[in-house]
């Protein structure tokens, strides 16, 4: 199968990086033997494909760099404290930091190991690769917690496990009745989109665990991409197949210095995210982790990017600006500044166009006036 043949040729080791970049005319620094054994590549020959020149958006988050070794002020290994969300003698394959929702870990495989990831701790560690035994544990504790109503599962990649393992965990997550949603977030769709549109088994599979009704579970795709070289007409066809199964598909993307923090990289990869059918939901601000320190930007940046596209593209192509905050405090939005605030009887509030109009007060509720209410038309004297 070719989608198979993509994923075993991939750059892995430190000769086979020293080959390609030698080909590429790019330097070669020995460090990066250090950092290949610190943090793991896999670079697939899809992805590969897709760079265009040294150092675009795709080799930054692809190709190794000798700033992962560097250490950076507040970076840590695991700062949105993943590890401390796990519950006390539970299962090490759920983080239940929400209320009503956990993340089930099932795979610390990737198809391709994106140099500024969040779990860089773990990711591509053969060592900490969940069990069957552990996934059954997780899945026994969402059954056993009737609190819960949304489960994403995550990794790694939940699409590198297979489809008889993913199929056994979809139709066991099913099965629980407190249950409105089941996610995958998967990468898949972006960095290996063959897989999807090739492995037809993979798409049988998917189909059965679509809802037929209202009683069933829904199930959702999160999928990410960052730049908008990764929109390809592959992609599109991988995430054509998922749409066609009436999967609804949501986006997020992370902030990075060179590859995305740029208003017009950015609006293009909504409005190709828009092409796609796709529904740009988050844009990350990059958590503080120990190896990332040389993607990041200033809080600023996202804020700029987000108010640059306000009222300059589709409403729901923008997505919501977040800080996962350190320590496990959760998602917070970043506040675009348009508004002064509510006033103080609670009525209304001063708020500013996003199309560059000015202030404009908006108060709620209206006074009943008698006779037809003339608008106030600002041109006419
Ligand atoms: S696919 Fe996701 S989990 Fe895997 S390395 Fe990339 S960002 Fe991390």
């Amino acid at each position: 199968m070719a989608y198979k043949e993509i994923l075993k040729n991939s750059l892995k080791s430190y000769e086979d990086l020293e080959k390609w970049l030698t080909s590429q005319k790019a330097r070669v620094d020995p460090r990066l033997r250090d950092v290949i054994a610190k943090y793991p590549m896999r670079i697939n020959t899809y992805y590969l494909s897709l760079i265009e020149k040294v150092n675009d958006g795709i080799w930054k988050q692809a190709v190794p760099d000798v700033l992962e070794l560097e250490h950076f002020m507040d970076l840590t290994e695991d700062p949105l404290d993943e590890e401390g969300d796990i519950p006390l003698g539970g299962p090490r394959t759920i983080i239940h930091r929400y209320p009503d929702r956990v993340l089930l870990f099932v795979s610390i495989e990737c198809a391709m190991y994106c140099r500024f990831c969040t779990r860089k701790r773990k990711v591509g560690d053969e060592h900490k690769h969940p069990s069957a035994d552990e996934i059954n544990k997780g899945i026994e504790y969402i059954a056993t917690h009737d609190d819960i109503r949304d489960v994403l599962i995550s990794g790694g990649d939940p699409l590198l496990l297979g489809s008889k393992k993913l199929d056994d965990i979809l139709g066991r997550l099913r099965q629980i009745k407190h249950l409105d949603l089941i996610r995958i977030g998967s990468r898949v769709p972006c960095v290996w989109p063959q897989k999807i549109y090739e492995d037809k088994e993979f798409i049988e599979m998917l189909k059965k665990h679509t809802p037929k009704s209202l009683k069933e579970p829904q199930l959702f795709i999160n999928t990410h991409f960052n730049h908008p070289n990764e929109i390809t007409e592959q992609s599109y066809q991988a995430v054509k197949c998922l749409r066609d199964l009436g999967i609804p598909i949501g986006n997020q993307t992370v902030l990075l210095k060179g590859v995305n923090d740029d208003t017009d990289v950015m609006r293009e990869l909504m409005h190709g995210l828009g092409r796609m059918g796709i529904k740009p939901y988050y844009l990350y601000y990059a958590d503080l982790v120990e190896g990332t320190g040389h993607f990041r930007t200033e809080v600023y940046k996202g804020k700029e990017i987000c108010r640059d596209l306000c009222g300059a593209t589709t409403g729901f192509l923008r997505p919501t600006f977040v800080i996962d905050a350190q320590g496990g405090r959760g998602k917070i939005p970043v506040d675009l500044g348009y508004s002064d605030g509510i006033s103080e009887d609670r009525k209304g509030g001063t708020f500013t166009s996003a199309i560059g109009l000015g202030k404009v007060y908006v108060n709620d509720p209206i006074e009943r006036v008698e006779g037809k209410p003339v608008r106030y038309n600002p041109n006419r004297k």
